[in-house]
């Protein structure tokens, strides 16, 4: 599943080529992604200007010169851009075409991605307006998540993947994170000190910025826009490791199963 580094990889792979062009057209090949693609979306893309591209949490919103555009790649999905005219194939199901010739092209084999026209503010949309902050802005740091872990049983894990407390931390970068930090998963949320707390914002921030350097991972099938494969699986540090030998101490790392996601840490290193 595309995760916030892929996201934020994606969107500067298509930035240079869609910022400040106008759109030609929009073509459709389907009705439906995870939920109905409008049926005025080609009338309302037609002759619109993409005047900024920013992400907000694993969503992309195009701000054009009249209203939003907004883009999740859901479970598989990928954005991609060229200039060469070349047949759709299967699963890609959207193309916008812009009057200088390039293409961005949407391309989903299990459709659960998104693309809504948005009129409003963005950020009053009902699938943003309940984010929490960005785990790579000012707002998130020690003393944010030390406040929102208060009186909180959750285990930390499943804290820090919830997208109303931080929002975009995937299951592969809770794993890292808590890792980089030294606490177990499974800690209670309240029962973090002020230093964890510092510890872990920190270790998410390092995670992810490493993850968006190296160019989005490479799990399962994604590549990046510019369809070069990203390469920051081999860093992994726990994720998918699990009966491996930490990196770190060499102990086994324990694979357990927590809200249905895998979850991989060192019992000697996390505490
Ligand atoms: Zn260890």
């Amino acid at each position: 599943m595309p995760e916030l580094p892929e996201v934020e990889t994606t969107l500067r792979g298509i930035s240079k080529r869609i910022l400040n062009k106008q759109i030609n057209s929009f073509e459709p090949r389907t009705e439906k992604l995870r939920w109905p693609i409008n049926k005025n979306l080609k009338k309302f893309l037609k002759n619109k200007k993409v005047c900024s591209a920013e992400r907000r949490g694993k969503y992309i919103i195009l701000n054009l010169s009249e209203g939003h555009l907004l883009i999740h790649l859901g479970m598989s999905g990928k954005l991609r851009v060229f200039n060469k005219p070349t047949d759709p194939k299967k699963h890609e199901h959207w193309d916008i075409n812009f009057t200088d010739g390039w293409t961005l092209r949407y391309t989903d084999i299990r459709k659960f991605g998104a693309l809504i026209k948005i009129d409003t503010k963005p950020d009053q949309h009902k699938l943003l307006k309940n984010l929490g902050p960005e785990p790579l802005g000012n707002s998130f740091n020690g003393k944010y998540l030390f406040s929102v872990t208060r009186k909180k049983t959750r285990p930390i894990k499943n804290l820090i993947m919830d997208a109303n407390i931080v929002t975009g931390v995937g299951n592969i970068y809770a794993n890292e994170a808590l890792f980089l930090a030294g606490i177990r998963p499974r800690k209670q949320s309240q029962r973090l000190s002020k230093t964890n707390c510092e510890d872990l914002s920190q270790a998410i921030r390092q995670t992810l910025t490493e993850a968006i350097e190296a160019g989005g991972t490479t799990l399962k099938d994604y590549t990046n826009a510019s369809e070069a494969p990203g390469y920051f699986k081999k860093e992994l540090r726990v994720y998918d490791r699990g009966n491996l030998p930490c990196l770190t101490c060499g102990a086994k790392l324990k694979l357990i199963k927590q809200a249905n996601r895998q979850t991989v840490y060192c019992p000697v290193c996390q505490s």
